[in-house]
């Protein structure tokens, strides 16, 4: 507003146009009217002679210039004094001119033989001072007639500056007025703060915040009403943000959370959004905050990080009971290698991961020699335990791919993934020899028997290991502890 105000003024304060120039003519005007006037005067008494031509060209110059100031104005504005002021000036300058041919001392050298229109001298004196008078009473009267228009002008557009004024000042009340009823009935707490950080003013929404009328913190610092580290925090960001300012006239936008000191026994929260404040020069002046009471909503968060919390807690022991299931439901509880459905349910995938490689895979079946003899002569717990250090033994001298399972009672399966039955057979030998030289605990020697199936391009998995259970018995037939092959 200041701004506009300011603007205003200094275009008042220019001169119009019209001003300058019609001073120079009234003046020019003036001067060749008392130059004509005492020159006929001075003529008519004879007591001068032959400086005629000088005052007469001084009077043309001068007349040329009013004219030329009249003209650049008139070029600017239409006007018809202007017009005729121009007009008068050029007849001034023709009766001058013609006065210039009338006298000694004109244009015409005097002689004997008279070159005067007018005869004698006063005559000419007589005919040319009322004609000078009526040119600069012209003169002036077109001077003054254009004077009165610039006035006029600058009146007007000084009236049209006022009615803008009031507009603009009506406009800034009813602004003032809207923000007024908005921030009274806010329930948002908004204050503003000096750039010392004092309060200049605070919404009445404030007493709900802290039981303080909003006049009795004027002027206060806001430790008054904010807990010792949230004024801190406050401080510490007016002081950021107040540099920024400074050194960049730049400022952001900053939210920070404060707590208020509680209020009949309720902890406020809330949620300030910061912002500066400068004047119509854009002269830094303080800052603006808008407070939103958040205590519910700080409340929730809470009550929801714990809930999520207690969720994450049950999902982690989910996580491992479901860990310990699966476990359970893959392998085999008493020898701790993959149980029967584990194997079954990798069977057809290793099936399709070697056809899609073409690469071989067989299976090994083994069963412990006379096992059920253990079980009766050193009872069911040492049968356990062979049964425990079998799978041990076997699982020792498998590669990290082949699976190992218990099938069942005394039986153990291995899959073989890129074997061949020859190289199946080779190995299952050579665990045969590790059952026959190992020491088990407390029955000390016993022996297994083996049988050694490949896998053949489109055989059905039951077909497969009937071949390979078919060959486990031909070894069993053929006096165990020893290895047979399916060929
Ligand atoms: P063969 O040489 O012909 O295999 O004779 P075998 O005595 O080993 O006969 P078979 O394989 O049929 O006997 C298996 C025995 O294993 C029968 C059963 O009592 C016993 N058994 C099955 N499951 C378990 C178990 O979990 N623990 C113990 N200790 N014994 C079991
Ligand atoms: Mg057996």
């Amino acid at each position: 507003m200041n701004i506009k105000r300011a603007k205003l003024v200094s275009e008042y304060r220019l001169a119009p146009k019209l001003a300058v120039p019609l001073q120079t003519i009234s003046l020019l005007a003036a001067v060749v009217f008392v130059a004509s006037f005492t020159h006929e005067v001075l003529d008519t008494n004879n007591l001068y002679v032959n400086q005629h031509f000088l005052l007469t060209i001084l009077q043309l110059l001068l007349t040329l210039w009013a004219f030329i100031e009249v003209k650049s104005v008139a070029s600017k504005i239409t006007y018809t004094p202007l017009k005729s002021l121009e007009t008068v000036l050029v007849v001034q300058f023709i009766v001058l001119l013609i006065r210039g041919f009338t006298g000694d001392g004109g244009f015409i050298e005097p002689s004997s033989t008279s070159t005067y229109i007018f005869h004698p001298k006063f005559e000419v004196a007589l005919a040319f001072t009322p004609i000078y008078l009526i040119l600069f009473s012209g003169i002036i009267y077109f001077i003054i007639k254009s004077f009165a228009y610039a006035e006029f002008i600058k009146k007007n557009q000084l009236g049209q500056e006022m009615i803008s004024l009031k507009e603009a000042q009506s406009a800034l009340v009813d602004s003032e007025e809207r923000y007024r009823i908005i921030t009274e009935w806010a329930h948002d707490v908004i204050w503003s703060l000096d750039t010392n950080g004092n309060f200049v003013f605070v919404s009445p929404s404030i007493e709900t915040f802290t039981g303080i009328k909003p006049n009795e913190l004027v002027h206060q610092s806001p430790s008054r009403i904010l807990t010792k580290f949230s004024f801190h925090l406050l401080d510490l960001t007016l002081q950021t943000i107040a540099r920024q300012v400074k050194l960049s006239n730049r400022f952001q936008q900053y939210c920070i959370e404060l707590e208020y000191i509680p209020f009949s026994d309720k902890v406020i929260t809330a949620e300030v959004n910061l912002n500066c404040l400068f004047d119509s020069f854009g002269v830094f002046t303080g800052f603006v905050a808008i407070n939103r009471d958040i205590t519910e909503r700080k409340k929730m968060e809470i009550e929801l990080r714990q809930a999520k919390e207690i969720a994450e807690a049950s999902n982690l022991s989910l996580l491992a009971a479901n860990a310990i299931l699966h476990g359970h439901a893959t392998t085999d509880q008493l020898t701790g290698v993959a149980n029967r459905r584990h194997f079954e349910n990798s069977l057809e995938s290793q099936i399709s991961h070697c056809q899609l490689l073409g690469s071989a895979i067989s299976l090994v079946v083994i069963d412990i020699d006379n096992f059920k003899a253990i079980n009766d002569c050193y009872g069911h717990q040492v049968g356990d335990m062979v049964l425990v250090e079998s799978a041990r033994l076997l699982q020792s001298t498998l590669r990290k791919r082949d699976l190992l399972a218990r099938w069942g009672g005394d039986e153990f399966i291995i899959l073989l993934s890129g074997s061949s039955g020859t190289e199946a057979f080779g190995l299952a030998q050579h665990l045969c020899d590790k059952f026959q030289v190992h020491r088990f605990p407390v029955v000390d020697r016993l022996t297994a028997s083996f049988g050694v199936a490949e896998f053949q391009e489109s055989e059905r998995i039951e077909d497969w290991f009937t071949r390979g259970d078919e060959v486990l018995y031909a070894a069993k037939s053929a006096g165990r502890n020893c290895v047979k092959f399916s060929a």
